[in-house]
């Protein structure tokens, strides 16, 4: 019998897109590596939300990997929908890990608990559910939306019908026929879970606290001379991904909604609307984000879209936003969601009106009636950005927990490091532009940055890295200066952290933009690692 290796030179925390991303560029370093994943199988987001309707917003062909990890695989795999659907994404990212025989360095059914710095040994000692292992770097790839949030409802022990949260949605196969079936929430998961159990299900509550600007999604199956077009010229999509505000290859530079007349923004808009998708925002208007004034004109159109849809007047006016700008939540693309309330057996209730006050034996009852249901689909949401790293206990220099030192908000340099934690990377870490972007391409470009930063550590004799005070306070006022420029302070998203009682209000990610971010991380890197401190140890033994 072998002894299991329990010293690594990294440990990698997930094994969605970044763990994935991660393992492969760590290899190419010649690295010894361990991913550990508390789920039962690779795929990270597209491993858990098997919700029905489940699919990405960003369009399938940029939401892939680039020639950055493999040129075979972007030019074999073929995308069949525009948007494609969670089993086809999860079978890609197994594709991605079968091809690139990833899975002999990721142990699944595993969760990390904590991590602690070994100062005297430089070294990170990770506690999982089987074993204590230690490593020289610990790289979080634990995703932006993985801690899933289920707000604490009252009742909710007594409530004798089925539950589920759509980010721990089961395996086995849900039969929602012929049920009452609730569904709590109207953000991006619940506009894609309400059209397709609506189907299904004898009745459909759709308890709604706040309305979305939901955007014409615009789905299609892929034709292959497209396919084969966007293939001659992938290089080129992605560096123009790379380069840009979202990580997508579009986007209108400089074009104000108010500098033109009614009649051609309207024009504009119904085009963006026409063309689908994220494409509303981005190739139309490039003021939506910062000026009010220009942004009411977007959402008084999604308003009007709204209206035309709905036949019932009051359920539409219900479903028009407007108590908080366009865009300043995540606005989700929408596939039959709005039609599904001309349906009979699909009913909005108004939590606005009358909240839910407590779940009971058979349902929900809200300040002014019980619905009976036998299902109820909590489509609730994350607790974001920082959930998914503050429930591990990992401790910094000192036994200084994570936790503790966020406890107002996320202090780190570049969204990939923080102070007192040497030797610690978080890919997409909170104040880098992950969520606000098309996260492939912001995962690829941390997973670029670490791995070349161990390069350069191991060449340069380098044995620890941490950002310094200044930097991390520079960066932190950075980014909260971005946002303050923008208009998404004014919502209560969970952008912001709104979701989640008690958590700091503050914008968790970067919207600065993933071009010139990605400038300031290389140009850190030019200037011989600008706003780190690199030391040598004198113990650095396994
Ligand atoms: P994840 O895919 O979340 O993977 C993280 C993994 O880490 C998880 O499997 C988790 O189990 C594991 N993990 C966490 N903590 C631990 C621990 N302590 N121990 C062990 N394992 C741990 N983004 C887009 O850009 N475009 C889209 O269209 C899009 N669609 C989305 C649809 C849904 C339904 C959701 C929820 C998110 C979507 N996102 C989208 C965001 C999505 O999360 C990212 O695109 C991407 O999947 C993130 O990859 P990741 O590897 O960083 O994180
Ligand atoms: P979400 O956007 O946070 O939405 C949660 C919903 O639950 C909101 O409507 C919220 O209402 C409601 N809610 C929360 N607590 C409640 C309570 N106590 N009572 C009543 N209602 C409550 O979560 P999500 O829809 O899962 O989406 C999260 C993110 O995941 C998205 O923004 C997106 O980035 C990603 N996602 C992407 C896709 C895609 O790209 N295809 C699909 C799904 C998810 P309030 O608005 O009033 O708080």
């Amino acid at each position: 019998m072998t002894t299991p290796q329990t010293a690594f030179d990294a440990v990698v925390v997930g094994a969605g897109f970044a763990g994935l991303y991660m393992l492969h560029r760590l290899r190419g370093l010649g690295l010894s590596a361990r991913v550990y994943e508390a789920g039962g199988d690779v795929g990270g987001t597209w491993y858990w939300n098997r919700y029905p309707g489940a699919r990405c917003d960003s369009e399938s062909i940029y939401y892939s990997f680039s020639e950055r990890l493999s040129e075979a695989i972007l030019q074999e795999w073929t995308w069949s929908e525009r948007y494609a659907a969670q089993p086809e994404i999860l079978r890609y990212l197994h594709h991605v890990a079968d091809t690139l025989d990833l899975r002999r360095d990721i142990q699944c059914n595993t969760r990390v608990r904590a991590a602690a710095y070994d100062e005297a040994r430089n070294r990170w000692a990770i506690t999982t559910d089987d074993a204590v292992v230690t490593a020289t770097y610990l790289i979080t790839a634990v995703g932006c939306l993985s801690a899933e949030h289920l707000p604490p409802f009252e009742g909710i022990a007594m409530f004798q019908g089925q539950w589920y949260h759509t980010g721990r949605w089961p395996h086995e196969a849900v039969d929602l026929t012929g049920q009452r079936v609730a569904v709590i929430g109207t953000g991006a998961t619940a506009v894609q879970v309400v059209p397709e159990v609506a189907t299904q299900a004898a009745q459909v509550y759709v308890f709604q606290r706040t309305a979305n600007y939901d955007l014409a999604g615009q789905n299609r199956p892929l034709d292959p001379a497209y396919i084969r077009a966007v293939k001659a010229k992938y290089k080129e999509i992605w560096a123009t991904a790379r380069a840009s505000a979202f990580g997508l290859p579009y986007g209108v530079l400089d074009r104000s909604a108010l500098a033109v007349s009614p009649e051609e923004r309207q024009r504009i808009y119904e085009e963006g609307w026409a063309v689908g998708g994220f494409h509303f925002l981005f190739d139309t208007f490039s003021d939506l984000l910062f000026d009010k004034e220009a942004n009411a004109t977007a959402a008084e159109f999604v308003r009007a879209k709204i209206r035309a849809t709905v036949h019932d007047a009051d359920v539409a006016e219900l479903l028009a936003p407007k108590d908080h700008p366009i865009s300043t939540k995540r606005p989700p693309l929408e596939h039959g969601y709005y039609e599904a309330f001309n349906r009979d057996n699909v009913t909005l209730v108004d939590l606005r009106r009358a909240p839910i006050q407590t779940l009971t034996a058979h349902g929900i009852r809200t300040v002014d009636r019980e619905y009976a249901v036998d299902s109820i689909i909590f489509a609730t949401g994350f607790d974001a950005m920082t959930g998914s790293l503050t429930r591990m206990d990992i401790r910094g220099r000192g036994g200084l927990a994570l936790k503790e030192k966020w406890a107002a908000g996320p202090r780190t340099y570049l969204g990939v490091a923080t102070r007192g934690f040497p030797n610690l990377f978080m890919i997409t870490g909170p104040q880098s532009p992950s969520v606000l972007s098309n996260m492939p391409v912001s995962i690829e470009q941390h997973g670029d940055w670490i791995a070349d930063c161990l390069s350069y550590l191991r060449a340069h004799g380098v044995t620890s890295i941490e950002p310094t005070l200044d930097a991390e306070n520079g960066w932190g006022a950075h980014v909260a200066e971005v946002a303050a420029a923008t208009l998404l302070p004014l919502a209560d998203s969970w952008w912001v952290g709104a979701n989640i009682p008690g958590k700091p209000r503050q914008l968790y990610a970067y919207i600065g933009g993933v071009g010139p971010y990605r400038t300031r991380c290389d140009e850190v890197v030019a200037n011989g690692y600008e706003g780190f401190a690199l030391v040598v140890h004198s113990m650095c033994a396994p």
